[in-house]
């Protein structure tokens, strides 16, 4: 997608932090993080949600499933982390392609506050 961010980022064609990369797969630290370590992975296939995903991204999805406890670990993160995959407009998703956010360090609170 031309004019996709993340696909641009992917690309190189708009600067960021990066993480990691291969033929497949960029990771880059979120430019508002919410926690002190807070970077994102992202297919560089365009993928506008995990609502479009099919049974062809299977192996896809399970190796960025499967990189982002070692991309962490890498980031400091050795006592855990938080993965969000905000999926949709119903879902508070803002850009639409696919990404995991990988959160942590600090205080991380519940994620679903209970009255
Ligand atoms: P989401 O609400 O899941 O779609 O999250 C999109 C995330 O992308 C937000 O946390 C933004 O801070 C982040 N973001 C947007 N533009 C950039 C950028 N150019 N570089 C790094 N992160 C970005
Ligand atoms: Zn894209």
């Amino acid at each position: 997608m031309s004019d996709c961010i993340f696909c641009k980022i992917a690309r190189g064609e708009i600067s960021s932090r990066k993480v990691y990369e291969d033929d497949e797969l960029f990771a880059f630290h979120d430019i508002n993080p919410v926690a002190p370590v807070h970077f994102m992975l992202i297919p560089r296939l365009h993928v506008a949600s995990l609502m479009e995903a099919d049974s062809g991204h299977t192996a896809l999805l399970g190796r960025m499933l499967l990189l982002a406890p070692k991309l962490a670990k890498e980031q400091g993160l050795d006592n855990g982390f938080r993965i969000v995959i905000n999926t949709g407009k119903g879902g508070g998703q803002e850009v639409f392609h696919l990404h995991i956010h990988i959160i942590g360090g600090g205080h991380i609170p519940p994620m679903v506050r209970r009255s």
